[in-house]
Formats: structure tokens, sequence, C-alpha cells
């Protein structure tokens, strides 16, 4: 029996970690397809982190394409300094979500080289990356079960002590006393439905509990209500601190203190740098910001305005 459930429940877990990261079932199956091609190299050693300090994360001339003869990705090269955050903003289909995927190795690059504090990501297991990395996705999936499994799933073996800590650190600790059933409420398609702002809260409160060196967050598309996003974003900062950071950003409101900022465009960064430094370049970025401050643009990728060319 138990020989049984750990092969089935670790398939489960993968499966979930893919369908939680993309949030969405119709690139799931086709993604778990070419997901084939990913191995790890005979002997591969496990990623080796610094344990006081969060690793640095560099690509280097990446070029990618999901498909023969579409390229997506062009010489794409930046490095996220150890514990610091870098944004990644531009408009929809330019390549933002690409990189965290392949930062997560769902996919290999074709050429040029992803390393994490030296490591290239090929050379290491897969489960120790995945392991080092957490995501916050735009719509996280929920288990259909209570919500405190679907918080400790971030960490095989939590104590209920330890998911009410991050609970309360994200936020959510008081949202959930409030339920008839406390943290033993059903949640998910069949359970209690949750608002955008309390599914991100959850999956904050898993990320937190898994406590990894690196963290993806991608920023959901469409608006929380304005208290939602003030708890995301403190709460953010709060777990962004000190991690190696990587935010996928729709806001760019939510951006401005990014230790650095790139934009990118049809696959290519087109410009870098801090907030006050491309504001200052008067560039793309400077006018997508004065959109959004002034047009009320909630989201760049859909607001079919182009950036500079
Ligand atoms: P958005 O802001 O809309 O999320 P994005 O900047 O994150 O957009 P990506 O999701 O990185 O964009 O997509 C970049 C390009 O890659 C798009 O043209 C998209 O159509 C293509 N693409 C994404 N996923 C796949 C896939 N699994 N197979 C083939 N092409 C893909």
């Amino acid at each position: 029996m138990i020989q049984l459930y750990i092969p089935l429940n670790f398939l489960g877990v993968l499966y979930r970690e893919i369908k939680q990261s993309l949030a969405d079932m119709e690139k799931l199956f086709s993604l778990m397809d070419q997901n084939k091609e990913i191995a790890d190299k005979d002997n591969a050693p496990a990623l080796k982190l610094d344990p006081h300090r969060s690793p640095e994360v560099r690509f280097q001339m990446v070029n990618f394409n999901y498909e023969e003869n579409r390229q997506i990705l062009f010489d794409v090269d930046f490095t996220i300094a150890a514990g610091t955050t870098t944004a990644v903003v531009g408009h929809s289909g330019s390549g933002k979500s690409t990189l965290s995927r392949l930062l997560f190795r769902f996919y290999d690059i074709r050429s040029g080289q992803i390393a994490i504090d030296g490591q290239n990501i090929m050379d290491v297991t897969q489960h120790s990356l995945r392991q080092a990395i957490g995501i916050v996705p735009q719509d996280t999936v929920l288990f259909n079960d209570t919500i405190a499994y679907n918080i400790a799933y971030g960490k095989p073996g939590a104590t209920q002590e330890e998911v009410i800590a991050v609970a309360k650190a994200a936020y959510i600790h008081e949202f959930i006393e409030s339920l008839p059933e406390g943290y033993e409420t059903m949640v998910g398609e069949r359970g209690l439905k949750l608002s955008g702002g309390e599914k991100q809260r959850v999956a904050i409160a898993r990320t937190l509990l898994k406590n990894p060196s690196m963290l993806i967050f991608d920023e959901a598309t469409s608006a929380l209500d304005s208290k939602s996003e003030q708890l995301i974003q403190a709460q953010l900062k709060q777990i962004a601190k000190s991690r190696t950071s990587l935010v996928i950003a729709h806001r760019l409101s939510t951006i401005v203190d990014a230790a650095q900022i790139l934009v990118m465009d049809k696959g290519r960064i087109i410009e870098r740098g801090t907030h006050q430094e491309l504001i200052a370049a008067a560039g793309a970025y400077a006018q997508m910001w004065e959109r959004q401050q002034h047009g009320g643009v909630q989201d760049e990728a859909e607001s079919g305005i182009g950036l500079a060319q």
C-alpha cells in the first residue's frame, strides 16, 4: 500500500506543480508532452546554495523557441543580483512568462545559459532546482481539500502551528478563522470559492512554508480590489526581502522599488534600469508609466498600445 502510494503521490505533486505554475489546463497537456525532453544528466548533482544568502541568477545570451521556426527570445541577457528583485514588463506575448518557465526549467533553451550561483541549471537535478524556487502564480489552483491542506502543500509534513504561522504572515489567518469550519473548510472547485486575492494569499502562505531562496511572482493581470492589492503588495515585499526574485508585472506602480526593471518587446530586452533611470531615459517605459498614471490603464499587456520600436 505504501509502495503504491509513493509513486502516485509523486506524480500528483509533479502534476500539481506544473498545473499550479501555469494555471492553464490547455497548456498543461502539451507541456507534459514536451516535458519528456527534459531529463537530468547522469549523476547530476543537486544545486548547491549558500545557506546564508540567496543566489545570483544569470541569463546569458538566451535564445529560445517553443516551436521550430518561431523564435520567442532573442539574446536575452541579464543578472538578478543575489537577494534582489528584478521586474519584467512589456506587453502581451513579449516573453515575460517564458523567462519564468525557463528559470524553472519547464523547457530547455536553444542557446546561451541560465545559471544560478554559477551552476548551469541544465547540469543540476530538476528536483533541487524546483525546490529552491517558489512560485506565486497569477491564478492559483486550489485542490479540492481543506484550506489547511492547501497551505501545507508548500511543505510536506508541515505542522498545524507552522500552517497557522504562515497564514498569519500572509494576512489570511483572520479570514480563515471567520469561516464556519476554520482551517478545515473545504475549498477548490467543489468547496468554498475564494476570491482572486484570497487565493493569491493562500499561494503566498504556501510559498512562505516552502521557504525558497528564489521567488517568481506572476502578478495578476486582472486588478484585485484595492484592499487585497495592498495586502498582497505588502506581503510580497516581505517575502521578496533578501530573496532573489523575478516579478512579472502588469501594473508599474507595484514595481517602482525593484532593483532592476527589464522592458521586453517581441522577445528582446529593449530597456533596463531602475524606475528612476527609466523615467529619466524617457523611452518606452516612461511612456508606459505616463499612460498608466493618466490613462488609468490597469494592464499594459492589454492596453493594445505599442511600445516604441
Ligand atoms: P502575457 O503578458 O500575455 O502573459 P507574456 O509576455 O508573458 O504575455 P509569454 O507567455 O512569455 O508572453 O509568450 C511569449 C510568446 O510565446 C507568445 O507569442 C506566445 O504565443 C508564445 N508561447 C507561449 N507559450 C507557448 C507554448 N507552450 N507553445 C508555443 N508558443 C508559446
